[in-house]
C-alpha cells in the first residue's frame, strides 16, 4: 500500500461542517473545513467521477486503487489543482490487510470519516455458468462482495454513535445487472451485485438508529473501461438501443446520484436502491 499524493494535514483534519447524527453529510458550506469521503476504486470511471464531484462540493477525498497508480495520481492532481484536498492509496479491496491499512491512512491523513462509497468492482469475460472456474468466482465475490462488507465494517466502527462516532453515510455501487441477471455474460457479477443490494437493505436497518444512512446506486450501461476489462470495449454502444432512453450513461450522471445520497438533501433516505439506468 502506498500514498500517491497528499497535502499537509492542517486545515481539514477531522473537520465537520454539520455533524448532526442521522442526517449524514451535507455539501460543505463555503469557509468550513471539509467533510471526508473515502471512495474505493476512485482512480477511474464512476469512482473518479465521484471523487472529482465530491471535491468540487468541498469534501476532502481519499481514493483507493489496485493497479493504476498513474490514473489515481491524475485524479489527485486534478483535485489539488482546483484547490481541493485528496489522497490516493493503493489497496486491493479483496485483501483485508490492505483495507485495514487504507482506513488507518484515511484516519491519519484526513481525519474523521463522514462517507464511504463502496465502488471498487470487477467483471470477468463473458461466459456461461457452466464455464465458470473456481478462481473466477472467488475473485468476483472477494472483490465485489467481501471487499464491500469489510469496508462497510470499518466505516461503521468509525461512524456509529454506538462506537462513539457522529454518524455518516455509506453508498454501495450495485448494478442494474442485479435485477437483469446478465445471462450468458456474467451471472456471477450480477449475483455479487444482488448481494450488495441485500447488504444495503440489512445494514441500513442495522445502523439506522446509530446515525448512519446506507443506500445503493444501481448504474445501468455507463461509458467506462469496465466493459473493455470484461473483453467488450464497445458494449455500451452495442446495447444502448435496449435502454428506454436510447443511450448509455456517463460517470457524472452516476456520481450526481451518489453525491445526493451523501448529502443532507437525502436526510430521510436509507435502505434505498436508486436505479441510474436510463429506464432499463
Ligand atoms: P472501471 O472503470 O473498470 O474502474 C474500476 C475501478 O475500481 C478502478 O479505479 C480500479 O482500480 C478499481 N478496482 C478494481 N478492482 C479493485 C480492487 N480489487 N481493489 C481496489 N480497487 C479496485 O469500473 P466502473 O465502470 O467505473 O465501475 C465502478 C463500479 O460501478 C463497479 O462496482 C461496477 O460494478 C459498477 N457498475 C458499473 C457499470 C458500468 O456500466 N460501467 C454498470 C453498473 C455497475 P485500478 O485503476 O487500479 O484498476
Amino acid at each position: 500500500m502506498s500514498v500517491t499524493a497528499t497535502k499537509p494535514a492542517s486545515a481539514a483534519s477531522g473537520g465537520r461542517a454539520d455533524a448532526s447524527p442521522g442526517t449524514g453529510s451535507g455539501d460543505v458550506p463555503a469557509g468550513q473545513p471539509g467533510r471526508v469521503v473515502l471512495i474505493t476504486g476512485g482512480s477511474r470511471g464512476i469512482g473518479a467521477a465521484c471523487a472529482l464531484m465530491a471535491a468540487q462540493r468541498g469534501y476532502s477525498v481519499a481514493i483507493s486503487y489496485r493497479d493504476n497508480k498513474a490514473a489515481a495520481g491524475g485524479v489527485v492532481r486534478s483535485i489539488e489543482m482546483s484547490g481541493g484536498r485528496a489522497i490516493a492509496v493503493r489497496a486491493d479491496v479483496a485483501i483485508e490487510k490492505d483495507i485495514m491499512e487504507l482506513f488507518a491512512t484515511v484516519d491519519r491523513e484526513l481525519g474523521v470519516l463522514d462517507s464511504l462509497v463502496n465502488n471498487a468492482g470487477i467483471v470477468a469475460p463473458a461466459r456461461r455458468v457452466d464455464q465458470f472456474d473456481l478462481d473466477r468466482l472467488q475473485l468476483i465475490f472477494a472483490t465485489n462482495v467481501v471487499g464491500s462488507f469489510v469496508c462497510a465494517r470499518e466505516a461503521v466502527k468509525r461512524m456509529s454513535t454506538r462506537h462513539g462516532g457522529k454518524g455518516g453515510t455509506i453508498i454501495n455501487i450495485s448494478s442494474g445487472a442485479a435485477r437483469l441477471g446478465a445471462p450468458s455474460q456474467y451471472v456471477d457479477y450480477a449475483a455479487s451485485k444482488g448481494a450488495i443490494d441485500t447488504m444495503t437493505t440489512g445494514l441500513a436497518k442495522e445502523v439506522a438508529a446509530e446515525g448512519i444512512r446506507v443506500n445503493a446506486v444501481r448504474p445501468g450501461l455507463i461509458y467506462t473501461e469496465i466493459h473493455a476489462s470484461g473483453g467488450e470495449p464497445g458494449r455500451v454502444d452495442r446495447l444502448k438501443d435496449m435502454v428506454p432512453m436510447q443511450r448509455g450513461g456517463t460517470p457524472d450522471e452516476v456520481a450526481a446520484a451518489v453525491l445526493w445520497l451523501m448529502s443532507n438533501e437525502s436526510s430521510y433516505t436509507t435502505g434505498s436502491i436508486l436505479d441510474v439506468t436510463g429506464g432499463r
